[in-house]
């Protein structure tokens, strides 16, 4: 007997994915979120394990090659893939497991996944994103600049996505999201 499902999380940077996924994995114990590996440096206060594995590049090309990702790509200079082997475990053991990934990734999970439920998270507006953005004050104005970029591109493909979910305010967001995730299923 198993239940689990892959759940593909996706949205510009800045949009809230993580306080919505930290939100949901407290309010649901069978959600399992995938650790993935990156070649970004650790922000403050980010755990090896926790937040990321954080690997050198050379580590993250062997991984690629010797197939132990699910999905990977590049992101604002830097490398992200999520490990397969705990996917497929979280899986088999009827967990939800959840992907938070950008659009490369999300394209990829469909086309090697496609029985995965893939959501795109919008922000309200453009001037909202860009001002949540800024005020994490994590990153340099270059690194703002090319996820400003990016956003623009990923929002444009919202479209391909199985559900769109505006993150105006979280209680809301939250709700429209567990209705999408624990649909029955037949
Ligand atoms: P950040 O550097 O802000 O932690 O993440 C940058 C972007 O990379 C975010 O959009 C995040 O969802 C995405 N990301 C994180 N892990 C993965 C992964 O394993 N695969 C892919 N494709 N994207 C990821």
């Amino acid at each position: 007997m198993t239940n689990g499902r892959l759940i593909v999380l996706t949205g510009p940077s800045g949009v809230g994915k993580g306080t919505l996924v930290r939100s949901l994995l407290q309010r649901h114990s069978q959600l399992y979120l995938s650790v993935s590996v990156t070649t970004r440096s650790p922000r403050e206060g980010e755990i090896e394990g926790k937040h990321y594995y954080f690997v050198s590049r050379t580590k993250f090309v062997q991984m690629v090659e010797a197939g132990e990702l699910l999905e990977w790509a590049e992101f604002a200079g830097n490398f992200y893939g999520t490990p397969i082997e705990s996917v497929k475990q979280g899986i088999q053991e009827g967990k939800l497991v959840v992907l938070e990934i950008e659009l490369e990734g999300a394209r990829q999970i469909r086309d090697t996944f496609p029985e995965a439920v893939r959501i795109f998270i919008l922000p309200p507006s453009w001037d909202e994103l860009e001002r949540r953005l800024r005020s994490r004050g994590q990153d340099s104005e270059d690194a703002i600049a090319r996820r400003l970029q990016r956003a623009k591109e990923e929002i444009d493909a919202a479209g391909e996505f199985d559900f769109q979910v505006i993150n105006d305010d979280l209680q809301g967001t939250l709700e429209r999201l567990e209705s999408v995730l624990f649909v029955p299923v037949s």
